[in-house]
């Protein structure tokens, strides 16, 4: 065992996103003893999104920022406490598991894993500026803002594809602009894509900067096998290059599938006793804020019935 000094929770959650907040709320609620661990915003990715409409409860929808401060505060009221600290290890002690963070180092009997999804970004010039500002990553969420819009899709895998379908319900035109000169996507997903009269494709590209005012005007595009610039003026774009779960500190210590998502049961425990996993991070169907407080809420029931069954 380290250090004798080492702080000792009932539960500790990882991740301070609507899982987390959720499963913050429930367990404080239930007075356990516990620790939100949350390196950026707590909010996580919905701070990031201008006005979230598919969010039951608020039928004007409700700007992103403004659901994380009631979350928060909600979840404070029942005497969570929160830490702004990255975790960059778990290992297990016993039975109890030991949480080390760039700044400290924490036990626990249980662990609620809710460190969420990232979608992978190009790091061009005007994607974090016009991020919410026509700039996204999720056409679920945003698609219905782009009516009669010009918009564009990068990406070339099945959730360019599938995305861009789902957009082309309200986009006025789409393109598709994909680095290579075939999709990697599904078959039926890519002969969808060819049959649909809204979409143009545009091979051997990529975006190399997106440019605007308060919001996105137009995009500068590549095309990688001549080297020529074209300027596009576009009102959205819609970036699918990839997701990457945040389970990397992780170190092969629960199961993951094949593309790093953490494997649980319906009760959101993962292959290790004591550790569970809630909300984007977690293989799972749809990823969005109703499934994660969804997710925060069992699993938060999950440690309480694991921690009283111990007694
Ligand atoms: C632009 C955009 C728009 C969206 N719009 C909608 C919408 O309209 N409706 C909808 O329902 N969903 C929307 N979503 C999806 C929704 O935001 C996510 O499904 C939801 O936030 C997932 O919640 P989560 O708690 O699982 O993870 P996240 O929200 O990703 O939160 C995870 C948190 O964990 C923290 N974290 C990660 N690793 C560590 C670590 N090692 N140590 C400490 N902290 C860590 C992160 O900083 C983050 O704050 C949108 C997403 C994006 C990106």
């Amino acid at each position: 065992m380290e250090g004798g000094d080492i702080k000792n929770y009932e539960v500790i959650i990882i991740g301070g996103g609507p899982a987390g907040l959720t499963a913050g709320l429930y367990t404080s609620r239930s007075r356990f003893n516990t620790l939100l661990i949350e390196i950026g915003l707590l909010g996580g990715q919905m701070t990031t999104t201008e006005v979230i409409e598919n969010y039951p409860g608020f039928p004007q929808g409700i700007h992103g920022d403004e659901l994380s401060r009631l979350m928060e505060e909600q979840a404070k009221r029942f005497g969570l406490e929160v830490v702004s600290q990255e975790v960059v290890e778990v290992k297990l002690e016993g039975e109890r598991k030991l949480v080390k963070t760039d700044e400290s180092t924490y036990l626990c009997e249980t662990l609620i894993i809710c460190t969420g999804n990232e979608y992978r970004k190009l790091g061009i010039p005007g994607e974090k500026e016009f991020t919410g500002k026509g700039v996204s990553y999720c056409a679920t969420c945003d698609g219905a803002f782009f009516k009669d819009s010009q918009v564009v899709v990068a990406g070339g895998g099945d959730s360019a594809l599938t995305e861009a379908l789902y957009l082309t319900k309200f986009a006025k035109e789409l393109t598709i602009i994909h680095r290579r000169d075939a999709f990697r996507g599904t078959k039926i997903y890519q002969e969808r894509v060819f049959a649909n009269p809204k979409i143009k494709l545009l091979w051997n590209s990529v975006i190399q900067e997106i440019k605007g005012d308060s919001i996105v005007r137009s995009i500068l595009i590549k095309n990688v096998k001549t080297g020529g610039i074209t300027e596009l003026n576009i009102e959205g774009v819609f970036l699918f290059v990839g997701l990457s779960p945040r389970t990397q500190f992780l170190k092969g210590l629960v199961n993951l599938d094949e593309a790093g998502y953490i494997i649980t049961d319906e009760n959101c425990e993962t292959s290790v006793k004591g550790i569970f996993a809630a909300g984007d991070c977690r293989k799972k169907l749809l990823r969005q804020v109703a499934t994660a407080v969804g997710d925060g809420a069992i699993a938060a029931f999950a440690t309480e019935k694991y921690l009283e069954d111990r007694k």
